[in-house]
């Protein structure tokens, strides 16, 4: 038994993986280096109006869900506060080329004929589609919390097979083919590329039955931190690990940029892997392996706009919003095209506490390479210079074109506006390039985008979004397979979920 495990990093990872250590006995320190906790469920507020940073639609969270008995084997489903999108619109789809709107219903069977019903020629191909992306999903156990799982690669070639093709191996024609992709952007942002199997998890999360907190999502932040306290650990902010002592080959204690030594048994690392190859320089890789981890490419990343909006002028949406300029865009997520841009993006109403018939916010997300403002990279919050504030003046009021095309009308319900580039992505979550999802996960490469739980330092693990998968539901969802690593016993968690 070790007398103490340090986690760094206090975001999805890191609360997880030490809120599941701390029920199992062992005494947690969790180092957040912001002043803040919870990585991607943090939320702000804007002139009274709550919203999130990072989490806006969640998946695994209904009743039977991964998450959920994750969250219910915790003991904090009953402090979140949550509820499902809409079941006949969990999901909208707006393509400005044809002005058509797609309503896509909750639910596998729902969702099938619905796209049964608009494309009746390709109804047995749907059919084999959405059969084939299930079973994908269905061969990886831990996504299912299943006793007993192995990591061992699947037999079927469409596994690691790119998303575009898989989709097109199945249904003919380009507009279903583009719609069956609307989900890409949750996937990794690129599905001409993003492997079929995750892919197919991201829609079985999406499809099946997706959630949104009522309130800020920083409530499931707070809820693991008072379990990880209840239990006698600690989460402490403001704790920067900027350096790791080893000797021996283990990891003997941890340095805080506030000169803080905190000597440790076991470590968990919850931040992304060029964060932890610079604390760590290079003793924990081979210097091949360095090379190719800080070569690694990232995912993309996103250009937000926030709006506070007038009371009672515009309605509140149960479900997000996806919109492209034209069907082939839904392959272009991440890219940027400086005349005609955004060409896609997705938006959404953050829903509040006892939320009535009107928003009071809503969010846009365009996503976008990093380079984009890969000019002001070297410089810090607020001193960032009168002509990067000119380019995002200039950038939000592109995007309030758009939205006022999808939704005439918009630009009188705004009240306040508000936006964040790749760099405050990056500065506020300590993401390289302001990534969203972490290390790119590419069919053309499967293996790059992956981190395997163990390390060279027998008692330094590791979590987060860039081992297995990311988002609200694959955080957690490996922070099982962390701790039992940890533990030393497989299976240990899963069994009491
Ligand atoms: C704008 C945006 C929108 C998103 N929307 C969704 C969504 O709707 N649904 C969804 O499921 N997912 C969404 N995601 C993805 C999701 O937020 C991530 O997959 C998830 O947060 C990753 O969890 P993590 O623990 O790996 O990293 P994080 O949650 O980012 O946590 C990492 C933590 O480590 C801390 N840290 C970094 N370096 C150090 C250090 N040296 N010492 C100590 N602490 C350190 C950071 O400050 C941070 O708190 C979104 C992400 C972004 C950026």
């Amino acid at each position: 038994m070790v007398n103490n495990i340090h986690i760094i990093g206090g975001g999805i990872g890191g609360l997880f993986t030490g809120a599941l250590l701390a029920k199992e006995g062992y005494p947690v320190t969790v180092l957040e280096r912001g002043a803040h906790v919870g990585g991607g469920l943090q939320s702000f507020t804007r002139n009274g109006v709550a919203f999130d940073a990072g989490m806006h639609v969640v998946g695994g969270l209904q009743p039977g869900g991964s998450l959920n008995r994750i969250c219910r084997y915790l003991g904090i489903l009953d402090q979140l506060h949550f509820r499902q999108v809409d079941a006949d619109c969990g999901d909208e789809v707006v393509c400005l080329e044809d002005d058509m709107t797609y309503r896509i219903p909750q639910g596998i069977e729902a969702f099938t004929n619905y796209f049964q019903q608009l494309f009746p020629e390709e109804k047995e191909n749907i059919q084999r589609y959405v059969d084939h992306l299930f079973a994908l999903a269905d061969q990886v156990d831990f996504f299912f919390l299943r006793p007993g799982s192995d990591s061992s690669p699947s037999s079927d070639k469409a596994f690691y097979q790119s998303s575009k093709e898989f989709i097109a191996d199945h249904v003919r024609n380009p507009k279903l083919r583009s719609l069956l992709a609307y989900l890409s952007p949750l996937a990794g942002g690129d599905a001409g590329y993003t492997p079929a199997y995750v892919f197919s998890l991201i829609n079985y999360l999406y499809i099946k039955a997706h959630s949104r907190f009522e309130g800020p999502a920083e409530q499931l932040a707070e809820a693991l931190v008072s379990k990880i306290q209840e239990q006698g650990g600690e989460v402490l902010p403001c704790a920067e690990v900027i350096d790791i002592q080893m000797e021996n080959g283990r990891v003997q204690s941890l340095t805080t940029a506030d000169g803080r030594t905190f000597p440790t048994d076991c470590v968990v690392s919850s931040i992304h892997p060029q964060s932890l190859l610079k604390v760590t320089g290079g003793q924990l890789f081979t210097k091949a392996s360095k090379t190719r981890l800080m070569s690694a490419p990232n995912n993309c990343s996103a250009y937000c706009v926030y709006a506070v909006l007038k009371e009672g002028t515009f309605p509140y949406m149960n479900h997000p919003c996806y919109c492209w300029d034209s069907y082939d865009k839904v392959w272009q997520y991440g890219k940027y095209d400086e005349e005609n841009w955004p060409q896609n993006f997705v938006f959404l109403t953050p829903c509040e506490v006892n939320q009535g018939p009107f928003a009071r916010a809503l969010q846009v997300v365009v996503f976008v390479p990093f380079s984009i403002c890969e000019r002001w990279a070297g410089t810090t919050v607020g001193k960032r210079g009168p002509d990067y504030e000119e380019w995002k003046r200039k950038h939000t009021e592109l995007v309030l074109n758009k939205m006022e095309k999808v939704r005439p009308g918009f630009r009188d319900c705004v009240e306040h506006l508000y936006d964040a580039t790749p760099l405050t992505v990056r500065d506020y979550f300590n993401e390289p390039e302001g990534s969203l999802y972490g290390l790119l996960k590419d069919s053309r490469n499967p293996y790059a985008g992956y981190l395997p739980l163990r390390t060279k330092a027998e008692n330094l693990f590791m979590t987060g979004q860039n081992v297995y998968l990311h988002g609200c539901c694959g955080v957690p969802l490996t922070a099982v397979m962390t701790a039992e690593a940890v533990i030393g016993e497989k299976d240990v968690i899963v069994r009491k979920l």
